[in-house]
């Protein structure tokens, strides 16, 4: 089977010194950091070259879109796996954004179907989870998109067949997953080996061909590429400790941690976390966008996912200043009493999309029913929670829709935009962290019908649930046949817990950080029962994903995005680095603590308190320190 792999050259982010920042402008010179092949594309390469080893005569193209240095990854690559590359390149294509990146990778793809593979269609296109400078995770499904072709997302492992089997990560659990036409897309996440450079194939990768390709020789729409074909626009990038949701307080003593824990634990009232947001006020202006505000209701269960709820809340005052109604939109096979939970939690009316072929999650045929329905009532504003469902679906959406997209973002709000002879009357201005974290950039939806935005869980507040608000519920007609499908999945495991971590007011989590089963035991356990004895309070000890994996709990007590979604009073965080999918989890949490050994973990950017410092030491300490401190209170 043909195999095209789609690779970028990204910034190095996990070296951006210290002089690359423009404190002035707030923006970082890009000029000053290092190129590298984006790292997460690595897996992609492993995984085409075991998918295409063993058939003489698969071919393997590697395409990447940049500036002619972009060369450099494609040797790279070619050094790491035989084959050929396209080099896409052209002035015009500066600027893009996600949309207009995909449109022209696609042109792409269609002239390396039609000329280096001869028209045939059985290939894959695979390529990384997301790039680490935009970690927007839209372009792939968005050319899926373009092309009309299925996309299979976090792709950890597959079985050659046939037939093909798609081992991958999804909102509910691990799927098997068959794809039931060619071409298909995957996105492989880090769960294979990287493949390294040989000596030989470096020499070989210099003599290999690399085709350079312009937009006109691709046939891309001049009006569709480079920032005339963006939807949406950068308008302010700024340094993330401006928006650093905390700022933390590091300490050395664990006594005295202990102590300011149990102080600010005392001092802060139960729940009284205020949306400090005040009003948008339109003051009789004209606004720029008209229509509802919609949130896109992802089911969980019999109910419905908790970012959802999160996102009616924040919908709901963003919709106040505005004047307009807030729509949730449904889509399943039956809606069961999710409608009134819906209206519950702030949606005005609920637009039902019922069939069974939307039993579960295809996304196309997700796609199809709720597009059709945003093509036809035109709301201004479209949220999705940023789940792995979430940024799978959304870009589809947006890009059928031909509306800008905005992913992953910790704020949203409503205001007015003038430069120049631009003039923006109460639109949504999109704040998410880019490059690795290192920038925060706000976004604003350009030449655009509608402003849509993915959302991280955990950044809002559920709302609290009104069982007496009045709502309508619209049932849409949906219109979709055997053609709209294209994935078969089959359950492998469930993400479902067994039991609720939510309801606790102290979590004590535990990461990779620990070095066993016993040791996780040892002193997590303890701890949480000290700070339940000293602050009077229900506690659960917790896990990150590689905590689960490594065997130490059981999935039932993961924390992030493909965990549960907590709000505890207090969190503590042990040897857990601080990735964005834990972060997802928990970053509602009101007092957050962390402990680990290295000081630029990046747990501590969210964390209250901190200490740098070995488990092994500090936790002990801080044992005995509740213990202490418990003693003396009573
Ligand atoms: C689709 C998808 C969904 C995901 N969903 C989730 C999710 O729901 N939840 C989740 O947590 N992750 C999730 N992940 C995985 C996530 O990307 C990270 O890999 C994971 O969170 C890392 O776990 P960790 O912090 O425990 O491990 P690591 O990243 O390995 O960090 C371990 C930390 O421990 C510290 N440490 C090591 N030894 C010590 C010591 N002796 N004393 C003190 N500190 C020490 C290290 O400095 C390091 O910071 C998901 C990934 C994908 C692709």
């Amino acid at each position: 089977m043909d195999c095209i792999v789609l690779v970028k050259q990204v910034p190095d982010v996990s070296n951006i010194p210290e002089d690359a920042w423009d404190r002035d402008k707030g923006t970082l010179r890009r000029a000053m950091l290092d190129s590298v092949l984006n790292p997460l594309d690595l897996h992609a390469l492993t995984f085409a070259s075991r998918l295409t080893a063993g058939d003489p005569n698969a071919r393997t193209v590697f395409l990447t879109m940049g500036p002619p240095m972009a060369r450099e990854v494609l040797v790279e690559c070619l050094a790491r796996v035989p084959g050929e590359a396209v080099l896409l390149t052209d002035n015009a294509f500066a600027g893009a954004d996600t949309g207009a990146t995909a449109y022209s990778l696609a042109c792409a793809i269609r002239r390396i179907e039609r000329e280096l593979f001869d028209g045939r269609r059985d290939y894959l296109i695979v390529t990384g989870m997301q790039s680490v400078d935009g970690d927007t995770a839209q372009v792939p499904p968005q050319i899926a998109e373009e092309l009309g072709i299925d996309h299979i997302a976090y792709a950890k492992g597959f079985q050659p067949g046939p037939p093909l089997t798609i081992r991958r990560i999804a909102s509910e659990g691990i799927e098997d997953v068959h794809p039931l036409r060619r071409p298909v897309l995957v996105t492989v996440t880090a769960c294979t080996e990287p493949l390294y450079r040989s000596f030989a194939r470096e020499r070989d990768a210099f003599a290999a061909t690399i085709h350079e390709w312009n937009a006109r020789s691709v046939d891309a729409d001049p009006a569709r590429i480079g920032l005339k074909g963006s939807w949406t626009q950068v308008y302010r990038l700024f340094s993330p400790s401006e928006d650093r949701p905390k700022t933390c307080e590091h300490l050395h003593d664990p006594a005295e941690l202990v102590t300011r824990i149990a102080e600010r634990y005392h001092a802060a009232a139960p729940g009284a976390a205020p949306d400090a947001e005040a009003a948008y006020r339109l003051d009789g202006r004209e606004p720029t966008y008209r229509g509802e505000l919609w949130v896109f209701a992802e089911r969980e269960g019999d109910g419905v996912r908790s970012v959802s709820l999160e996102l009616l809340g924040k919908a709901r005052r963003l919709a106040e200043g505005l004047g307009e109604r807030v729509g949730a939109v449904l889509p399943c096979d039956a809606a069961g009493d999710r409608p009134a939970q819906l209206i519950a939690a702030g949606a005005d009316v609920v637009y039902v999309l019922e069939h069974p072929l939307l039993r579960t999650f295809d996304p196309i045929a997700h796609k199809h029913a709720i597009s059709d329905l945003v093509c036809e009532r035109r709301p201004q504003v479209m949220l999705f929670g940023a789940s792995p469902l979430g940024r799978e679906l959304a870009p589809r959406v947006a890009y059928a829709c031909r509306c800008g997209l905005t992913a992953d973002c910790t704020r949203l709000e409503i205001g007015d935009f003038a430069k120049g002879n631009v003039n923006r009357v109460g639109i949504l201005k999109q704040t998410r962290p880019a490059l690795g974290g290192n920038v925060m950039a706000t976004i604003m939806t350009t030449d655009s019908p509608g402003q849509m935005a993915t959302v991280r869980p955990g950044v809002f507040k559920v709302p609290t649930l009104d069982p007496d608000r009045r709502g309508e519920i619209v049932r849409v007609p949906v219109t979709l046949g055997p053609d709209d499908v294209g994935l078969e999945a089959v359950p492998v495991e469930s993400f479902a817990s067994k039991v609720s971590i939510r309801d606790a007011e102290v979590i004590v989590a535990g990461g990779h950080g620990f070095r066993s089963r016993s040791d996780f035991e040892t002193y997590l356990r303890p701890l949480a029962e000290g700070f339940g004895r000293l602050l009077g309070a229900s506690t659960r000890v917790a896990a990150s994903r590689m905590a689960v994996e490594d065997g130490f709990t059981t999935h039932d007590y993961q924390v992030g995005q493909t965990g549960q979604t907590v709000q505890p009073r207090l969190y503590v965080a042990i040897g857990i680095s601080g990735a964005v999918q834990h972060i997802t989890g928990m970053q509602g949490s009101e007092i957050v603590v962390a402990i680990n050994k290295d000081p630029k973990a990046r747990i501590f950017n969210y964390a209250d308190f901190g200490i740098v410092g070995d488990i092994e030491t500090v936790v002990p300490e801080l044992v005995r320190a509740t213990g202490a401190a418990a003693a003396v209170a009573s």
